[in-house]
């Protein structure tokens, strides 16, 4: 496995890029920090400068659930690109994207485009301080909303993997009105509204949490979350820029049978370009300029190319069958991966939902950051690096996401299961 031209790219990049990378978690330092560079995919296969090829379980950190270059979403692009980039006029695929999303969300009635996961957060919590005329806002740790100011402290994804407990930069007027606490903890954050509860503008949570690895929010903590929201008239914001689209067509919210006043989506809705969107009921949505008094804005908001990348991809994924079809895959996956870490005698506790899983490195379960941070993150880099070396690629942290899409085959999958079985003996090997 030849890695010279990716070498010799990171020791440029790292003169000219901080960390020669554009996103964190790239660098790969987490797991032995030999950064991968990309040159193309297709379907389930990433490959590399130095001609490797990888079982892709990043899936671009979750956007391309139909696999890499599919032929419909290319096609959709190519046509929209035939026609112009962008035009900071208003197009007919936004309308056509907005039906699409606020068809799938009961509880979005109109929805905003932006251009990333952050700005959707972002704008969702001015929204929520403008309607409440509150300031205090109420998070949960090892959750992640992207990277607005108000959002990092004890966060997870790229500031878990990097041990970041509190973000340099951050004002700390801002740290003090955000109360982090911790997840799936209902008597906690009941405590916690009893004395701040009138004064918060939102709680916003990960109803399945994704960036602290695979953790899945209870129904009692959500419904707890829901009740106390109406009661401290607070806004409940889901931040479904991992799980919208990912779990069923539409958000973790209709299978919780849970509505949210602001729903954030991103990833998937973009089907690989730059898209994020926020959403709720009319009469909040009306409070955004030009309509009302709080602004956002953006330059490239509803792009058509991004546009049409993210209508093919829901087009494709309105098929029900789609999701049977990749929580099939995934739990025959998860299975295999289980057993291979039972015959090696690795203690491993593998969290699941839908086509996304996390293999945690620890015995007991994982609820909540504090039992996520107690895995052994040695054991997953020594585990990440060896089925790197049998072509499959996993998040390069333990506190991360698998992800499968549309494009896996079966043969992937085994060719995934063998690999998991040599890492794990690998793992347990003696030098480990
Ligand atoms: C990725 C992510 C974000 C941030 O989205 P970007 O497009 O990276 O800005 C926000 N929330 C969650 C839950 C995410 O997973």
């Amino acid at each position: 496995m030849g890695t010279a031209r990716s070498k010799r790219l990171f020791r440029k990049a790292r003169g000219l890029i901080p960390g020669g990378v554009n996103s964190p978690v790239r660098a790969f330092s987490a797991v032995g920090g030999e950064p991968i560079f990309a040159s193309r995919a297709r379907g389930a296969k990433v490959y590399d400068v130095d001609g490797n090829s990888y079982v892709d379980y990043l899936c671009s950190w979750g956007p391309l659930i139909a696999g890499h270059g599919h032929p419909q979403v290319m096609a959709s692009v190519r046509k929209a690109l035939a026609e112009g980039s962008s035009f900071g006029l208003s197009t007919a695929i936004e309308v056509e994207m907005a039906q699409l999303v606020t068809d799938a969300f009961p509880s979005v009635e109109m929805v905003r485009f932006v251009s990333s996961g952050t700005e959707a957060t972002m704008s969702a919590l001015r929204l929520a301080r403008a309607a409440t005329g509150r300031e205090v806002l109420v998070k949960f740790s090892g959750c992640y909303h992207g990277h607005a100011d108000s959002f990092l402290s004890a966060a997870g994804s790229g500031l878990a993997t990097f041990g970041i407990p509190q973000c340099a930069g951050v004002p700390s007027s801002l740290a003090r009105s955000t109360l982090t606490l911790p997840y799936n903890d209902v008597s906690t954050f009941e405590r916690a509204m009893l004395t701040v509860g009138r004064k918060v503008a939102a709680v916003i949570v990960e109803p399945v949490a994704g960036n602290m690895g695979v953790v899945p929010g209870t129904l009692k903590f959500l419904r707890a979350l829901r009740q106390a929201c109406n009661r401290y008239g607070a806004l409940l914001i889901f931040d479904e820029v991992i799980t919208g689209f990912r779990l069923c067509f539409g958000g973790a919210q209709n299978m919780l049978g849970i509505a949210p006043d602001i729903t954030c989506l991103g990833k998937i809705v973009g089907g690989g370009f730059p898209v994020g969107a926020y959403g709720g009921k009319a009469r909040l949505m009306k409070e955004l300029a030009p309509q009302g008094p709080v602004y956002q804005a953006g330059t490239l908001s509803g792009n058509p190319v991004a546009m049409a990348a993210g209508v093919a991809t829901l087009r494709l994924l309105k098929r029900k069958s789609r999701y049977a079809e990749l929580e099939k895959k995934t739990a025959e996956l998860v299975r295999g991966i289980r057993e291979r870490a039972r015959e090696a005698g690795v203690d491993v506790v593998i969290n699941t939902v839908g086509s996304m899983f996390t293999v945690f490195f620890r015995s007991g379960e994982v609820r909540c950051y504090e039992e996520a941070k107690e895995s052994d993150t040695a054991a997953y880099a020594r585990f990440f690096s060896k089925l790197k070396e049998r072509s499959v690629l996993f998040p390069p942290s333990q506190f991360e996401t698998c992800f499968l899409s549309l494009a896996h085959t079966k043969r992937d999958i085994s060719a995934t299961v063998d690999a998991a079985g040599s890492a794990f003996r690998f793992v347990s090997g003696p030098g480990s």
